[in-house]
Parts: structure tokens; sequence; C-alpha cells
């Protein structure tokens, strides 16, 4: 009998201590989902989103099936209360190893959405909420990038200064001005959350987190973007043009809702960094399998030395990875004891997790390759797609740069505008006033 090509339990992954039952029962649900809907057509399901998304739009809905959509929602408006972190981690892995991009868009209201139940946004839950548990597909997208890059957004020092796009209140309703670029779901969602400013004088309390549903005037989108992975999700550009939503449509207030874009943003560098170990994981399994079948110098390749040593050393970085996101997720989500989700020490908790996750899953995926000459080029063995999507994710939510600096901040009090007196006309020209 053919040995398995791996003997580990999935169960066992974890510390149960922090992995409870219940997120290991999701993810052997997804894993499940994964393997029966997903793995068969991956490889169709890529090479078809050159023409059309049919078949991504076929597995969305069986996804919405699982009953995923709305379980972001606080019971009383028919969700699950699905605010656990960890949870979305757990199950995120799991689609990073089947088919990272395709969950993008019913993941989109969990995301976009989390602001307004973290705010308690009663006439935004009211409003959208039933959409999300109907049955049907509810895209939602959370749109910080903006041309000017992503980063300028994201970097805690710029104070809001990065984003362009203004809300002004008018009344009682927003009149928004500006445009994204990037944003998962762009053009396929119903109900935008707008990553604004009001006032860029006033720094932080000037973000705003403004909800959009589309159709809606003054509203237009651009085109979809072509990019190397993730090809199953959609991103693209979208303008505004004296766009008008009610003033309730704002997740919280002045100085909350930068508060709560930086939550959001922690959290996707967490999420992030669990879908990078689910594709360094889906590597790792073709490989174990690749090298049991493929013979060298008489034996199999994985009973060479020198291939061990490799398969071992992906191994190292898989698990240690795998800690490093569910200690990180762990953290976040109990700030009665590590302190407030969006202190420096939990930015750059998260983004320890996010930048070695997605550089150890460069690794593993470019000695994946290696190891399977040049069947790790070939779609069929999906290894090299693993390695595109793996790429993707380590450009967004900051980068390897940005990353750095945010962990910088849990160790020091780094600062981009740090005073300095050699270099005095900085100030007051976009340097800290
Ligand atoms: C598939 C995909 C999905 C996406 N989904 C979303 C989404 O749902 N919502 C959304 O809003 N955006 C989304 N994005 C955009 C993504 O978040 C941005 O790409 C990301 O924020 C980085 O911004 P940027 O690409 O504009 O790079 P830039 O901000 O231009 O950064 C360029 C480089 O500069 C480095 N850098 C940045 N700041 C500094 C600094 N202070 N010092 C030194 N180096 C620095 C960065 O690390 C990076 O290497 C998505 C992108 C992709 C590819």
């Amino acid at each position: 009998m053919m040995e398995p090509a791996c003997i580990e339990n999935p169960e066992h992954r974890f510390m149960h201590e922090l992995v409870g039952p219940g997120d290991r029962f999701l993810a052997a649900l997804v894993r499940d989902f994964i393997e029966r809907e997903i793995k068969p057509i991956r490889r169709e399901m890529e090479e078809s989103t050159r023409g059309d998304f049919s078949l991504v739009e076929e597995v969305q809905r069986k996804l919405v099936g699982l009953g995923f959509q709305g379980a972001f929602l606080p019971p009383e408006y028919g969700g699950w209360n699905l605010t656990s972190a960890l949870t979305y981690c757990v199950i995120l892995e799991e689609f990073g190893r089947g088919e990272p991009a395709c969950v993008a868009a019913l993941g989109g209201g969990a995301w976009a959405f989390r602001p307004a139940v973290i705010a308690g946004n009663h006439t935004l839950l009211e409003d959208f909420g039933p959409r999300f548990t109907s049955g049907e597909p509810y895209v939602a997208c959370f749109a910080m990038t903006e041309p000017s890059g992503g980063c300028n957004i994201e970097n805690v020092d710029m104070q809001g200064r990065g984003i362009h796009t203004r809300a002004v209140l008018d009344g009682d309703e927003w009149v928004i001005n500006g445009s994204k670029v990037w944003p998962t779901n762009s053009g396929i969602a119903d109900v935008y959350c707008v990553v604004c400013n009001t006032d860029p004088s006033l720094g932080d309390e000037g973000i705003a987190l403004i909800y959009v549903p589309v159709p809606i005037e003054g509203f237009s989108f651009g085109r979809f973007e072509d990019k190397a992975g993730f090809r199953a999700s959609r991103e693209g550009d979208f303008y505004f043009d004296n766009v008008r939503v009610p003033r309730a449509y704002r997740a919280a207030g002045p100085g909350e809702d930068a508060v709560l874009l930086h939550d959001n943003l922690i959290f996707a560098r967490l999420f992030s960094a669990a879908w990078a170990v689910g594709i360094a994981q889906g590597a790792f399994e073709e490989v174990l399998a690749f090298t049991r079948d493929h013979k060298m110098a008489g034996r199999p390749l994985r009973q060479h030395t020198e291939a061990a040593n490799i398969l071992a050393d992906m191994a190292i970085g898989i698990q240690v990875g795998r800690d490093a996101y569910v200690n990180a997720a762990y953290m976040f989500d109990h700030p009665e004891t590590y302190g407030p989700r969006t202190s420096r020490y939990m930015l750059s908790r998260s983004t320890v997790a996010k930048v070695f996750c997605c550089d150890m899953a460069v690794e593993v995926t470019n000695r994946a390759m290696e190891l399977m000459g040049f069947y790790g080029g070939d779609p069929a063995y999906h290894v090299e797609k693993y390695w595109r999507d793996n790429k993707i994710i380590q450009l967004w939510e900051g980068g390897v740069q940005l990353g750095k600096l945010d962990v910088a901040r849990g160790y020091y009090p780094y600062d981009q505008f740090y005073e300095n007196e050699m270099y005095e006309p900085a100030k007051g020209k976009g340097g800290k006033p």
C-alpha cells in the first residue's frame, strides 16, 4: 500500500486551549466544502476569470448557502455574532489552502461592516443587515486605497492626511467626492464602506467611514484590474461625484472612525497572515505528494536527505507562522487582558504575523517549485498559483516596508515625522504640525 502524502492530524495544528471546538468545527466544515466544491474546479475557475466570472459566482452562491454571509451580524439582525478575529483567521487559512480569492466577495461584508457592528450603528444594521441574511449574494467593499497610495492612508503617523476622498456635511446628508483604486469587490459590491476625510486639518478627527449603497447618483465605476494572482476576486477603480448619503451612514463619529479604521486594518493584517499560512500549507501538501510519487535515483524524492531538509524547513515555517497568527489574533480578541485592539503593540504583533507569514509562504512556494522541477511551474499542480496568490497578499495591507515600520512601533516610539532640528522647514509643510 502506498504511504500517505501526509500523516499529520489537522486538529493538532492548533492549541485547543486557543482554538476551541467551535472554531475547529467551522474549519473542518470549510475544508470539506473546499475539497468537494472548489478543489476539483479551481484551475478551471481561475482560467475562466480571463473571460467571465460565472464559475466563480456559482461557487460564491454555494458559499452563501453555508450561512456565513451574514454571520458577522449580531443575533438580533439574524447573524451569529461572528466577530472573533481568530475564527475568521482559522476559516481563511482553509480557503488559502484551497482557493483563497473565491471567498473575497462573500467575506467583504464581514470586513466592510465590522466598523458599523463595533460602533453599534443601528441605522446601518437595520438598513443593510437583512440583505446579508436573505440567502442571496449581497456584496460589500471596504474602500480605502486611493490613486496616491494605500500606505499613506494606513500609516498611523499620517493621521488621515493621505485620504483625499472628501465628505462634507450638507444638512442631513454627506456629500462625497473623490476616487478609490484596488478595493476588493469594486464594481460588483452592493454597498461600499468609504474611507473619507471631512477636513484634513483635523488629523485623525477628520477620518470618516461612510457607507454608500449603489447604484446611486454620482457614483461611477472604471474597469477591473488585471493581476498576477487572486484572480477569482475583483478589484477596480471608482469615483464619487457629489454622491449624497444620509448623515447616519457614517459609522460612528470624529475620532471614533479613526479607531475603527485602524481596528479594521489590524484585523486585516491578521487574516492576511492566516491566508498566507493556508497557501503555504496547500503548496506543502502538493509537494509532499509529488516527492512521494516522484522517484530520483530509485527512491522517492522525499527520502533523499536534501529534500527532507527542505520539506522540514517548510513545515517549520508553516507551523511557526500559524502559531504567530493564532497568538496575535487571540490577543486581539481579548483586549481585557492584552490592552486596546488598536494599540501600537497590537499593530506590531499583527504585523509580525503578516510579514512573517507572507515571507514564509513566498519561500515555501518557491522551494516547492524547485523540488518539483518543471512540474513546479505547471498549473496542473497548483503550486505556481499558490506562489502568485501569496505574492498579492504580501503586497497589500502595507506591503513589506510599511509593515516593518509598524513592527518597530511595538518596541519603541518610531515616528515618521520625528522632531528633527536639522530639518526645521519640514514642520508645517506636510510634516507633523
Ligand atoms: C488583490 C488586491 C486586493 C486589494 N483589496 C483592497 C481592499 O479591499 N480595499 C482597499 O482599500 N485596498 C485594497 N487593495 C489595495 C492595497 O491595500 C494596497 O495595495 C496597499 O495598501 C498598498 O498600497 P499601494 O499598493 O498603493 O502601495 P504604496 O502605498 O504606493 O506603497 C508602495 C511601497 O512603499 C512602501 N512604503 C509605504 N509607506 C512607506 C514609508 N512610510 N516608508 C517607506 N516605505 C513605505 C510600501 O511598503 C510599498 O512597498 C488591494 C490590492 C490588491 C492587489
